[in-house]
């Protein structure tokens, strides 16, 4: 019998390296294209704001008009389901005569149980799942998932010396598809629950496709050479060049971990190579580690005590969790960063080591809420990045002085461009505006003894 396939797209917008579709194209006589948005994604949380909210929702859409056009570019389509996968796919199976379906393998409690909820309701069909999420194939690397190691170092160095990245599958140039379907729409954002205000003012750090992700890994390797300096400028928090800025295209797949990879070994081969490079698939080993860490801890990742089940106290004022939300809790270097977060999506890592910082030891606010506000905003939202990182803040990193860090890494400009009120104040001013007559940005929620150091310092620059 002749196989039609039907490719489900999730998290893996891209043609380029995309196992799912390689196989689907090879073994089918002819395929259906699709991506589902779930309706459940835009649901508002206890704490106040949506689980998916405008900018991330923009940066998804602009995704997936990237890879309907891509599709269609080379005679596919790309049919959208507007509600949820449990009603789409099963439909689209019944009315096309699906034989076979081909997708991402997930790994996260939700998506395990949407994609079992869709196989229980399409007995006779046949299911392939590829794992595409990580540098090393979740196969390859020396441990099985429940010993993943404690520690980054011990999966870090045998995960390093016994893994290679595999071969990456190359883009189809013509695809097999059922003739005659028209490509469907992105639902537009009222039916989400937005309002014309909240959407508009949302503009994404970077805009979404496969197209605009290997546009910028040219541009950060080849073109710009930005990535020579990474290693020392990765701290940084103003601009796009400080830092590589593709953890959005790997969190939609819209880039994989492996096309990034190859790209580095060219650049190393060809350009320069040194630490920077080095340390640029050093951090993607650390997204793979904390990917299979995740799995091997599963839901405790996300509960409050974590997964070492451990109590922590906490003092969960609204107000406070408010104005750090809103980016107005007197402290420059925080507000900055989250204001920053609300508009774009997007915040350096170091603006995410501050702000978590501030939430969990100053504020002593649940980190939950933290991760929870995060994943509501960040375009680069990745299950197991988010609440691996928030967990590691909350359970086993110190303090970070944001005041000092402040100082440390330059961020005057970086505070102007984001808090309009301080635009015209000087590098002192801009830093502790508290101890000067500065009326219209609010005082901090407080200032504590702990940053008197950091503050005489600042003062010193004026003198
Ligand atoms: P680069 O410095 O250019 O790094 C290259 C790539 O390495 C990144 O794109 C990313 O895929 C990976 N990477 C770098 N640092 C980390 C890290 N600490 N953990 C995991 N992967 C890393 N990253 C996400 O991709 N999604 C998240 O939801 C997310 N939430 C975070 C929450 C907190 C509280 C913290 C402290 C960090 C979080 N990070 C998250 C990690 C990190 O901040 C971002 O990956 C990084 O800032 C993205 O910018 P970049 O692509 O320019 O990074």
């Amino acid at each position: 019998m002749k196989k039609r396939g039907l490719v489900w797209f999730k998290n893996d917008l891209r043609l380029l390296d995309n196992e799912a579709l390689t196989k689907a194209q090879e073994e089918c006589a002819d395929l259906i294209f699709c991506f589902c948005y779930e309706k459940k994604w835009f649901k508002e949380l206890e704490l106040g704001f949506k689980n998916m909210d405008a900018v991330r929702l923009k940066f998804l859409q602009q995704s997936i008009l990237s890879l309907k056009k891509e599709l269609e570019d080379i005679g596919g389509h790309l049919i959208i389901g507007t509600e949820s996968a449990i009603d789409t796919i099963p439909a689209l199976i019944k009315d096309y005569g699906v034989t076979d379906v081909y997708a991402e393998e997930e790994y996260a409690s939700y998506e395990l149980d949407l994609v079992s909820k869709i196989m229980q309701a399409s007995a006779d069909v046949k299911f392939h799942f590829f794992w595409g999420k990580t540098l090393y194939h979740k196969d390859d690397i020396p441990f099985s998932i429940s010993k993943i190691p404690l520690t980054s170092k011990a999966y870090r160095i045998p995960a390093g010396r016994e893994a290679k990245p595999r071969v990456i599958f190359e883009k189809p140039t013509k695809l097999k598809s059922v003739p005659g379907i028209k490509s469907g729409k992105n639902p537009p954002y009222k039916d989400f629950g937005f309002a014309k205000e909240e959407y508009e003012s949302a503009v994404p750090f970077v805009a979404g496709g496969e197209d605009k992700a290997l546009e910028r890994l040219e541009y950060y390797t080849f073109k710009s050479e930005l990535l020579t300096g990474y290693r020392w400028s990765r701290n940084k928090s103003d601009g796009l060049d400080y830092s590589s800025k593709f953890s959005p295209y790997l969190a939609l797949g819209c880039l994989s971990a492996r096309v990034i990879y190859e790209k580095v070994q060219a650049y190393e081969a060809e350009v320069k190579k040194n630490q920077s490079t080095w340390w640029l698939v050093f951090e993607l080993v650390w997204r793979d580690y904390f990917t299979f860490k995740s799995i091997r801890f599963g839901n405790s990742v996300f509960s409050s005590d974590g997964y070492k089940n451990k109590k922590l106290t906490w003092e969960n004022d609204t107000q406070k969790f408010e104005r750090w939300c809103k980016g107005n809790t007197g402290i420059p270097f925080i507000d900055a960063h989250m204001r920053q977060l609300n508009k774009t999506g997007f915040m350096s890592n170091r603006g995410r080591v501050n702000c978590a910082s501030y939430l969990v030891y100053d504020l002593k606010i649940n980190w939950t809420w933290g991760a929870y506000y995060f994943e509501s905003k960040l375009i680069d939202y990745d299950v197991s990045s988010n609440w691996m990182n928030w967990h590691m803040q909350a359970f086993e990193i110190w303090y970070t002085n944001p005041v000092h860090q402040s100082n440390k890494y330059k961020a005057q400009n970086f505070i102007r461009e984001w808090i309009p009120e301080l635009s015209a104040k000087n590098n002192v001013e801009v830093l502790i505006p508290w101890e000067f007559d500065i009326s219209d940005y609010p005082k901090p929620i407080e200032v504590y003894k702990k940053w008197d150091r950091a503050i005489k310092l600042i003062k010193e620059i004026a003198t």
